[in-house]
């Protein structure tokens, strides 16, 4: 594992923390495009899709952004998306998740000690977020993660969701390598862990295994379990 307390942070670069807002259109594109997607299907939520379980939970999972006719249209983080089939039964499988599989906003999911979120929040076309829209949406980010308590983790669902965290907690976007599978340490005794985002092309092709899956959530819970003796200890 690499070891990271002496990474530089950049206080000036830490974006001010802007709780969820639902009627947020501050990427023009991105607002005239859920505009046409909401032409066509009004039945969907088109809009910014807010985080999912507790604030203060102890493991926050950071994705890209929403699907088109998953979060995008449930409103629900992973929820209709390919990629939540994966992770719904992972999150079960270890406890934070109260039901194996999603069947809409409403189906009473209820999630323990674990948050969901998203770099961008809004469904980007081709599923690609420009840049400026991802430093445009990191302010929200920021506040995902402002609340996550010291001994906490991070789990990143890919490279882009990797550099908007780094963003987010006022690191440079090299301060931290991603790879699958790599933990960094941050402040706090917090954790960054890195996992190729579960997407149907990752788990389609086997770059993304369940086995590898459940190796992240394994670490993950080894490192929560070491850092809550450490707080008993304390
Ligand atoms: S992506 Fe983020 S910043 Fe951009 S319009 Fe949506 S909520 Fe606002």
């Amino acid at each position: 594992m690499r070891t990271a307390h002496d990474i530089p942070i950049v206080p000036d670069a830490t974006p001010a923390a802007q709780s969820y807002d639902e009627n947020c259109r501050r990427c023009g594109r991105l607002a005239a495009f859920l505009d046409t997607v909401r032409d066509a299907h009004p039945d969907y939520w088109c809009r910014p899709v807010p985080p999912f379980g507790a604030a203060t939970a102890a493991l926050v999972i950071v994705g890209l952004a929403p699907g088109m006719h998953g979060a995008n249209a449930s409103g629900r983080p992973f929820t209709g998306d390919h990629a939540g089939i994966l992770l719904y039964q992972t999150l079960f499988d270890y406890g934070y998740a109260s039901q194996p599989a999603v069947a809409g906003r409403h189906d009473g999911m209820q999630l323990t000690g674990v948050r969901i979120t998203n770099a961008v929040k809004c469904l980007p076309p081709d599923n690609k977020p420009t840049p400026a829209e991802m430093r445009m949406c990191n302010a929200f980010l920021a506040a995902d993660l402002k609340a996550l308590p010291a001994g906490g983790a991070i789990l990143a669902l890919g490279r882009i969701a990797h550099d908007a965290t780094l963003r987010a907690l006022g690191m440079r976007a090299t301060a931290l390598t991603f790879a699958h599978g790599a933990q960094h340490c941050l402040d706090g005794g917090r954790l960054l862990i890195d996992s190729y985002h579960c997407s149907r092309y990752n788990t389609n092709t086997r770059r993304l295994t369940t086995p590898m899956f459940r190796a992240v959530f394994d670490a993950i819970a080894d490192h929560l379990r070491r850092a809550r003796a450490g707080g008993e200890r304390a």
